[in-house]
């Protein structure tokens, strides 16, 4: 089944490494080195390895990374002093703090403190506010890495009814504004959502980031519909997977992006794209 519809399954490899060979470029040409700061408190595997991702990506483009590995009693007030002494850092460019961050320590106040000018993963609320406007100084990772997937696979959104399954500050809410910014017509469900099939069913292009190891089957959607799967998950092997089965819905859809190797590439792509804007916007 899968080798019969490969074709349908977006190659987010080849735009991720087509996107990261031009920064790498534009990175060559600048006078300066950009340089990103990665906090991490705690040692959750999944957060490690998304850190090393992160490293990796940035030795390939020629951004500096800075790793701090805080141990995960750290007292909230150091983390924030932390942060302090990287926004008054003149040679830190960007500055993320991977989450989950651990219960006692205040998500929202911790990325408020972040310099608004080296929010790269551009969770601040003023970046947040920005999105839509011409002066925004970031985009959010994992919504841009979204778009241009789609625009790089020469799929047109104005117009099309894009369907968000996820309300998250990070995901579902920023993927909704760019969406309509694109043109498209947007409707966000979530775990209250009444009737969620019906609405799904009436999509274009259905974006899914809940967190259920694949949550969306072929009976949700419509036929030749596309799906953007951003859920990262372990299934009940222990193997990584989407929020939607790949392999019942492939049939059905005209596109569909893979995970592993898929969004996930594209949101660390953004983030140096954004690393490397970051000096730009200073
Ligand atoms: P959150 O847990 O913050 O939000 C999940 C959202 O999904 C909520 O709005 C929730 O609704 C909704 N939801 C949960 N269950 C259902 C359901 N059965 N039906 C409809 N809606 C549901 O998650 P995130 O947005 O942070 O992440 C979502 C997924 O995306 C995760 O798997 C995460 O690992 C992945 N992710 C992937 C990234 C990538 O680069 N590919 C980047 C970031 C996240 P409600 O608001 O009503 O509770």
């Amino acid at each position: 089944m899968i080798k019969k519809n490969i074709k349908k399954i977006i190659n987010c490899k080849e735009i991720s490494e087509q996107m990261r060979n031009k920064l790498k470029e534009q990175v060559n040409e600048m006078n300066k080195t950009p340089t990103l700061a990665v906090i991490l408190v705690g040692n959750n595997p999944a957060s490690q390895t998304y850190v090393k991702n992160k490293e990796k990506a940035c030795e390939y483009i020629g951004i500096k990374s800075k790793s701090y590995i805080l141990d995960e009693n750290i007292e909230e007030i150091e983390l924030l002093e932390l942060i302090e002494e990287l926004n008054a850092d003149d040679n830190i460019n960007g500055i993320l703090v991977q989450l989950p961050l651990p219960n006692h320590i205040n998500k929202d106040l911790v990325i408020k403190s972040i310099d608004i000018n080296k929010d790269v993963d551009c969770f601040h609320p003023y970046n947040i506010g920005l999105i839509d406007k011409k002066n925004n100084k970031f985009l959010p990772c994992t919504p841009l890495g979204c778009i241009e997937i789609l625009k790089r696979t020469n799929i047109d959104l104005q117009g099309k009814h894009c369907v968000v399954i996820g309300r998250s500050d990070i995901v579902g809410k920023p993927l909704a504004t760019l969406l309509l910014k694109e043109n498209a017509t947007v409707t966000i469900v979530h775990s209250k959502t009444n009737n969620l099939t019906e609405i799904t069913k009436q999509a274009d292009i259905i974006f899914c980031a809940i967190g259920k190891p694949k949550f969306l089957k072929k009976d949700m959607i419509k036929d030749g519909a596309i799906v953007i799967d951003i859920g990262i998950n372990r299934d009940e092997y222990g193997k990584l997977c989407g929020d939607c089965d790949l392999e019942d819905l492939l049939e059905k859809v005209s596109y569909i992006t893979p995970v592993p190797s898929g969004v996930g590439l594209l949101t660390v792509t953004m983030l140096m794209q954004n690393t490397i804007n970051s000096i730009k916007n200073t």
